[in-house]
This record gives C-alpha cells, structure tokens and sequence, in this order.
C-alpha cells in the first residue's frame, strides 16, 4: 500500500493524518502546545514546540497505523495562517517566538496606517488589520535585535507556519509558501501574484528575504532523511480555511463551505475573478493547482459554537455542546427571544467592534429552552448574513452549502440554517475537510487522480438538509434578528 501524510498544524494543537490513496483516513494522532499570553491581547507560540508536536504526531501516527516509511508517497501541510516565524538561516534557530494571528501588539499601528487601509484593500484583498502577517514582521524587525543583526548579514529567513515547517523538515533546503499562505500577509499582490513593492516599502520590510511563493499543489521540494526518517515530496501546500474549501470539493465559482468551530468561518470560492466586496468581506487566493489563479471571499463570524461553549460554561443550562439539540427541540421556537452573541463586536458583514451581547424578546415565560434554542439560530442567522453578503457581491444566488466542523453534529441547527438561508446544507461523509483538502492536493500532483471530478466522486454527502420554512415565516424571523443585531450595535 501507498500512503499520504497530512500535517495539520493548527492554533492550538498539531495534527498528522495517513490518508491511503483512495483518501481514506488510514491513521491520525494529535498534540497540543503551549499558547503563550505574555500581555493581555498578545499571543504567541514557541516554533521549536510546534516543530516538535509536528514530529511527535508524524511518528505517532505512523506507529499506530502500521504505515512504513518506504509506504510513503508524499506529503501535503496545512496550517494556521498568518501566524509569522523568523529564524536563523544557518542554525534554523528562531530569533523570537512565533507570533500568533490572533495577537493584538500591533493594533495600534494599524490605526496609525488608517490612510492606506483602500491602497491596502486594492492591493491585498485584505482589511487592514493586526490579523495579518505584515505588521507582526514589522514589529519583530523594529523589537527584536537578533532580527536586525541577523538581518544585516542576510542570515533572517521568515515566513508562516508552512514555510517554516517546509524548511526544518527539508534541512533548510525548501523556502517557499503557497499563494494562499502569502494572500494572508497583507504584502502579497493578489493581482499580480507577486510581493508588493508598495506595501513592502510601507512596512519596512525587505522584499528579497521573502520566501518563493508556488502554486498549493507543487513539488516544494523533499523531506531530509535525516530529520524524518524518510525522503518523500512536499506536493500540497494550502493555509487551513482554504484547504478546508478545497477539501470540500468547492472547485467551481459560486462554491460555498462554512465551518462552525468557535467561530465561523465561510469561504466562496469565486472563480478567476478578484471580487472585491463591497459588502464586508475579503478577498484571498484559493488553491491553485497551476499558475491560474484562483480567488476566494472571505467572512469570518467571530463567534459561533463558542456561544455554545458559554451556555454550558457560564449559564451552565446545557452540560454537553450536544445536549442543546435536544433541548432547544424542546420547544416549538424560541418565543419571540433572540440572542446575539456579540461577545467581542461583530464580525463580518457588520465590523462593529462596539456592539455588545444581548438577549431580546424575554417574557415571564422564557426558559432555558427558549434561550438554547435562540443560541443555536444565532449562529445560523449570523452565517446567514453573510452568505447574503456574498450573494449581493456574487450576484447569484447560493443554493447549495458545504458544511464542516464541530457544530455540524447538531441537526437541529443544520436544519435552522437550510430553512433560514433557503439553500441547501450538505453534510460531508469525511469531516477531515482542512487535512483531505492538502491531501487531494498532494494527490493531484502525485496522479493519484486524474481530474477534480474524480475527486468529487471519491467524497459523498452524508446527508443533506432540505429548506422547508415558509417564505413569511422566513421574512418574520428575519425581520427580528436585524431588529436584535440593531440594538445590540447601538451604544
Ligand atoms: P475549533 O476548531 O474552533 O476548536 P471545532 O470545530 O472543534 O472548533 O468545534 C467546536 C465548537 O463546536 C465548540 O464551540 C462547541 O461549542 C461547538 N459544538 C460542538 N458540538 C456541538 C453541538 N452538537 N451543537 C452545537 N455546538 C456544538
């Protein structure tokens, strides 16, 4: 037998995934790392604990699946993205920790680049944001002295985490990332498929060090032997959200997946066109599989399950994310309450960082029901308003919706969501979507399939999930969540 590897190397734990080469998950094993909080608002990991999670779960997985090294074929990486690493060229050692997307130290210095925020727009797809790798490397060329030093004698290399783990586990022959990667550093030119000159200029950042920047499916390069045992080609590369895309098998202009972890996460792919929003999205590039490009919408709800998480956490109404189905089930609707969960503002479409959490439509006989179910439609009406975001960019209309993680166990809002969007909910059988997205990118390049619809054939819907709500009752709840998503953005 032939075997693909998967590195998943996520936030908060790392991942390796065996895929046999009908793409089926032969074997898999997890670990943590350390999140790293040195101020509030400031996240970092330590890139020798990822490098390490990495090669724990390679030999782990492989260990517990039986596979051997000579039953490798290749190897696709997906990754957290925007998260930035810099590192000495000759001892591989990183100068600093990694800085973490999420982390907030150079918010204030987007504030002060608030004038080039439409040149950046233009250029990148991308908000101007702290998010974004550009301002983290600025930062860490100004903080860190190691940087400048290294820097002068052209021994800083930097990049995200693909770049980073490609390099170590080729013994620093590979320095490259994917298009997908660079289209989330806020230096890279989503038009011109290249670094940006201007923005390079504008963050102070020396375009030359800059890794090479190749198609997601692609030789990069071979694993050194010495390091992992085994040589084997690096042949799909992608950032997660759009591995998770690809892995849906949304390959065409109009295809649409959402993810519900903690957040929301939904991805349009839109075909070689750079639509850009006018509605409060962003734009990247997808997977290419040749020069083509191939560009994406972006619309990220800030939170989604975890509204789920502080039902149990901090109301303590439910004990088990599970348990919300049966419960909001319990009652017929939510009567007339409506709750949004705008712990931390709203995301996209809104942006409104001021807008607060609140409960609606309470009565003397709400109960907890009432509330959980309220809960589970808030994260279906908050998908919902930005699929219409994307419909009003796109121009058509999205029947169908690709779905993925955690929250898509609960039928009952997978339900709530065909009935609210009026689209079609289609459930994957293999809910390995961010890793079976590297793998059929690795796979392409490895022949194991000859076309991407022999790909779609090999990856059936469970199940699907049909609108059945009347058009009134639709307008009328709808009506009421904008009602809802008004007060809660009023100050
Ligand atoms: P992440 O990758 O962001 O950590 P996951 O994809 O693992 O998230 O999904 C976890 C989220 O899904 C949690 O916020 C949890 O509350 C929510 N969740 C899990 N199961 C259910 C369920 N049956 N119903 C509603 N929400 C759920």
């Amino acid at each position: 037998m032939k075997y693909v590897l998967v590195i998943d190397q996520g936030t908060t734990s790392s991942r390796a995934i065996l895929f046999n080469t009908n793409g089926e998950v032969v074997g898999q094993a997890q670990q943590e790392f350390k999140q790293i909080y040195p101020k509030p608002g400031w996240v970092e990991h330590d890139p020798i604990d990822i490098l390490s999670s990495v090669r724990s779960v390679i030999s782990t997985a492989l260990t517990e699946a039986r596979v051997k090294h000579s039953e490798l074929i290749g190897m696709g990486i997906t990754n957290q993205r925007e998260t930035v690493v810099m590192w000495d060229k000759q001892t591989g050692e990183p100068i600093y920790n990694a800085i973490v997307w999420q982390c907030r130290r150079t918010l204030e210095r987007c504030v002060e680049l608030e004038e080039y925020k439409d040149e950046i727009l233009v250029r990148t797809g991308l908000k101007l944001d702290s998010y974004f790798s550009a301002s983290k490397i600025e930062w860490l060329l100004k903080n860190v002295e190691k940087a400048k030093e290294l820097l002068s004698s052209h021994r800083l290399l930097v990049g995200t985490i693909d770049t980073y783990l490609m390099w170590q586990l080729s013994g620093g022959k590979i320095y490259k990332t994917d298009y997908t990667n660079a289209s989330r550093t806020m230096l890279y030119n989503i038009h011109t498929l290249s670094w940006d000159t201007y923005l390079c200029n504008l963050f102070d950042i020396p375009m030359e060090f800059l890794p090479e920047v190749c198609p997601s499916s692609y030789t990069y390069g071979t694993t050194d032997k010495e390091i992992l045992g085994f040589e084997i080609p690096i042949c799909g590369v992608a950032g997660d959200q759009q591995s998770a895309l690809f892995g849906q098998c949304c390959f065409d202009k109009g295809d649409l997946k959402v993810t519900y972890g903690t957040g929301c996460f939904l991805l349009m792919n839109t075909g070689s066109e750079a639509l850009v929003s006018k509605n409060g999205l962003i734009t990247s590039l997808g997977c290419q599989t040749d020069q083509t490009p191939s560009y994406v919408l972006e619309g990220s709800v800030f939170v989604g399950g975890a509204v789920i998480q502080w039902l149990r956490d901090e109301l303590k109404v439910i004990t088990s994310a599970s348990e919300s189905e049966d419960l909001a089930r319990s009652v017929e609707d939510t009567n007339g309450v409506y709750l949004v969960p705008a712990f931390v503002g709203l995301g996209a479409p809104y942006w409104n960082f001021e807008a607060e959490g609140l409960i609606t439509g309470i009565t003397r006989g709400t109960n907890k029901a009432h509330i959980t179910r309220a809960a589970l439609e808030a994260i279906a009406f908050e998908v919902n308003d930005v699929v219409e975001a994307m419909k009003k960019d796109l121009g058509v209309d999205i029947l169908t919706i690709e779905v993925d993680g955690g929250a898509i166990g609960n039928n009952f809002l997978m339900e709530f969501q065909a009935d609210i969007t009026n689209a079609v909910i289609a459930r994957p059988k293999n809910r390995e979507v961010t890793a079976l997205g590297a793998f059929y990118l690795a796979a392409l390049h490895l022949n194991l399939f000859e076309s991407l619809e022999e790909i779609k054939l090999k990856n059936p819907i469970e199940r699907t999930f049909i609108p059945q709500m009347e058009k009134e009752k639709r307008d009328t709840k709808l009506e009421g969540w904008k009602k809802a998503i008004r007060k809660s953005a009023l100050k």
